[in-house]
């Protein structure tokens, strides 16, 4: 398979994690026999620095030309007074419109050999492997009309929350289909008893799970959903929400399982998916060489199964993430006081020769 990828480095330790996920993907795609088509661009203040704009259209046409983007991460304090379209972070926002992905994967796993890294008593977290289903592209976050007005002291805001059926109705299907693929189980988090639009939500999600009969669908209010998301998040497989209760729920489920640094994202649904780490640019740790790139890494793993359906591609860079941690591998983030840890590119070499021991041991 031939393999079109654009690589967005971006600011701060964007470009450092992205090095060291570009050549976990180079090995894992010559281990299985693919040929791989790498552009770089610009984007964010490394956009704005070069072009003077967060995302030139250079970088827009690169994307839309290839079939996976994958960015580390847009921001840096340089660019802090800049109105706010000319902030590095508004040519992110810009390519998921222009990318039309409205569905953002976020998977949270425990990693038992980072038992320290979570806040929560390891039996309690023990197993947990969820993986949350966000509307992306309309809710409160997207709805018309918008406003703040009046007169200073009176004034008024005002945003909308708003969800067509279609909408809810793809979504849910992403949901549905992915968990075939796993443990066949979709809870679907909704404030039913109180918006009009979680009540639209819950009867499309229903509908189209009847579709799904292989599928256990559940309901459970947002409240509710938060609190079992800490006192039992190994008993969730995919749970499947709206915009904003998406947006909260996935730094919640992150912070349950532990390291920022090992957090990975995509977001499908449209022509061409988009992979990012979920951490920012990092502008305290930028330069040193210590970012943890195993985020990026595992950004590069959702690419190959959900854009390429490359599964066992993507278990293989995912089993050399594990494997490394298991026998030890800290970068600074994740090391404790006494350990002796990594630097970025360590670590991405790491990955590359125990990708490139499996295919041995597999050949
Ligand atoms: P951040 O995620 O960049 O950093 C938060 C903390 O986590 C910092 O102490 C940082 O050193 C640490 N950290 C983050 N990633 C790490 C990694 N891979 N390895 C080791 N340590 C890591 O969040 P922030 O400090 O709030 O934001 C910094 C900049 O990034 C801002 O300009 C913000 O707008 C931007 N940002 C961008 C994205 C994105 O590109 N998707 C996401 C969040 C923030």
């Amino acid at each position: 398979m031939r393999l079109r990828v654009t690589s967005l480095p971006g600011d701060g330790i964007g470009p450092e994690v992205t090095r060291q996920a570009i050549r976990v993907l180079e090995e894992v795609t010559r281990s299985f026999g693919h040929e791989l088509e790498l552009t770089e661009k610009e984007i964010g203040g490394a956009a704005l620095t070069a072009f003077g704009d967060p995302l030139p259209p250079t970088t827009i046409a690169a994307c839309l030309a290839s079939q996976a983007v994958l960015l580390g991460a847009v921001g840096s304090p340089a660019f802090d007074r800049n109105p706010r379209e000319l902030r590095p972070e508004a040519g992110l926002l810009r390519l998921r419109q222009e990318l039309g992905a409205f569905a953002n994967l976020r998977p949270a796993v425990y990693y038992p050999a980072l038992r320290a890294s979570s806040p929560l008593r390891e039996e309690i977290v023990k197993g947990t492997d969820i993986l949350i289903v966000r509307e992306l592209l309309g809710g409160l976050y997207f709805g018309q009309p918008r406003s703040i007005e009046g007169a200073m002291g009176a004034r008024q805001a005002l945003n909308t929350m708003r969800y067509g059926e279609p909408e809810i109705e793809r979504i849910t299907r992403v949901a549905f289909e992915l968990a075939r693929g796993r443990r066949k189980r979709v809870l679907s988090v909704d404030k039913s008893n109180v918006l009009e639009c979680s009540r639209l939500w819950r009867e499309v999600v229903t509908r189209i799970g009847a579709d799904f009969p292989d599928v256990h669908l559940s309901h459970q209010y947002v409240d509710s959903a938060a609190m079992t998301l800490v006192q039992k998040p190994a008993e969730i497989d995919i749970l499947l929400t709206e915009n904003m209760f998406g947006d909260i729920l996935s730094d919640q489920a992150g912070g349950v399982v532990g390291s920022l640094g090992l957090l990975a994202s995509a977001s499908i649904g449209g022509p061409v998916g988009l992979y990012e780490p979920v951490h920012g640019s990092a502008p305290d740790i930028a330069g040193q060489g210590v970012a943890n790139p195993l985020g990026a890494i595992l950004s590069v793993a959702l690419m190959l199964r959900h854009t390429f359906q490359l599964t066992k591609e993507a278990e293989c860079a995912e089993g050399a993430v594990v494997a490394a941690l298991d026998a030890g591998l800290r970068t600074r983030d994740l090391a404790k006081a006494g350990e002796r840890s990594v630097t970025t590119e360590e670590a991405g070499t790491r990955i590359v020769e125990l990708v490139r021991a499996a295919e041995t041991t597999t050949s």
